[in-house]
């Protein structure tokens, strides 16, 4: 039996690649409601910093792992201590605040957006934050999908700002100009032996990933390249060990720049599913198990379209209703994935469509015509 922290839908088709093979695994998630939960074989229903059902995991598990990077760091190094725990704890811990996020890039040699903390009314108020303007206002902690984050302009601007998030632990970010955003999906073994996806190149719409495409298609070989060293590069430098997600910008002058890191398979390698010989989840699960890392081959161009909960409302004062799947999946290529959420809300992720082709063009244009069919805009 192997062990999940964690239970949305990264959980579940983690679930789904080990039950695979052949393993039982458990999920530790409080909420009844749970999409991994629901595949696991064993769902207990406790509070992450739960001792008592931390020991039950452990003692039932050869290997646990984690699909929601803020669990409680102390969670992970209790399990550690009586059994085999990927990512290790410190890994964790440094992918939970922005700031140890990026002195990781840094000590890894990898670059990152200029930045500076802002803790205090006084940092707030300072005069060196204008270098970093127009910028971007992020919590240190909890942000996701774009949340937690305000665009400041001016210096005037930024006391409020700070004041609107709450007034916690903040980083003010340079805005870039991003010619492409992509990332890089990397899994490395206990004997340090690491293998990638190929890039993926990604599109955000209100700050949340909406659409990968996968042979990127704006990005040549060489950055590519350079994307894969600076992720293999970071997961070397904190001895990682299980799937390890780097999100990137290419800037116009064609230079990397590592925006974020997780640490669990990524929203954008859904896709590997069904274009790839291994998927995350598998990577994820051989690395966990201590099996054999081969590197994953692309055998389909892919497209991967987010379906989140606001496709269930055709207008906003009506109730909701499911997609219209039958139009979706008479399309050649088509891969629907839903979670079993038993509630759409808008901005939720409720599953993703990947589109197969044998060739980039078909599977962009079959995609499209998906798009179309669901009311999502084109790309
Ligand atoms: P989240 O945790 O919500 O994913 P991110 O830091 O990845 O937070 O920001 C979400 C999106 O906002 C990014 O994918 C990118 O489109 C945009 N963004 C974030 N930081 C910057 C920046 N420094 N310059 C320009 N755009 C940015
Ligand atoms: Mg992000």
């Amino acid at each position: 039996m192997l062990g999940v922290l964690g239970g949305g839908q990264l959980g579940r088709m983690f679930v789904h690649a080990a039950q695979v093979h052949g393993y039982r695994v458990a999920v530790l998630e409080p909420d009844v409601a749970s999409p991994a939960g629901a595949a696991a074989d064993l769902h207990l229903r406790a509070a992450y910093a739960d001792l008592a059902a931390l020991d039950d995991l452990a003692g039932r598990c050869a290997a646990v792992t984690t699909e929601f990077e803020n669990v409680p760091a102390g969670a992970l190094r209790r399990l550690a201590s009586r059994t085999t725990v990927s990512p290790p704890a410190d890994a964790v811990e440094a992918c939970q605040h922005r700031l140890r996020e990026k002195r990781c890039f840094a000590g890894a040699g990898v670059p990152c957006a200029p930045h500076a903390a802002v803790d205090s009314a006084g940092d707030a108020a300072a005069a060196a934050m204008a270098a970093l303007l127009p910028g971007l206002l992020k919590t240190s902690s909890l942000g996701y999908d774009g949340k937690g984050q305000v665009a400041v302009a001016t210096l005037a601007d930024l006391p409020a700002a700070w004041a609107a998030l709450g007034g916690v632990s903040c980083i003010l970010e340079k805005r870039l100009a991003l010619r492409h955003e992509i990332s890089v999906i990397v899994a490395r073994g206990h004997d340090g032996q690491v293998v990638h996806l190929p890039v993926q190149q990604n599109l955000h719409r209100q700050g949340v990933l909406a659409v990968t495409q996968v042979p990127a298609p704006d990005v040549d070989a060489a950055t590519c390249e350079r994307a894969v060293a600076m992720a293999v590069r970071l997961a070397a430098a904190l001895r990682y060990v299980g799937v390890l997600c780097v999100e990137m910008f290419v800037l116009d002058d064609g230079s990397l720049v590592a925006n974020e890191m997780a640490p669990r398979p990524h929203n954008s390698g859904h896709y590997s599913i069904d274009a790839c010989d291994l998927s995350q989840f598998d990577l994820q699960l051989r690395t966990l198990a201590g099996l054999p890392l081969v590197a994953p081959r692309l055998h389909s161009a892919a497209v991967m379209l987010n379906l989140l909960g606001d496709l269930w409302f055709a207008a906003d004062d009506a109730a909701p209703r499911s997609p219209d799947w039958a139009t979706v999946l008479r399309l050649p290529g088509a891969h629907l994935h839903l979670y079993g959420k038993t509630e759409a809300r808008r901005g939720r992720k409720m599953g993703h469509l990947t589109i197969t082709a044998a060739a980039a063009d078909a599977a962009r244009a079959t995609a499209l015509q998906a798009a179309r069919a669901l009311g999502l805009p084109a790309f």
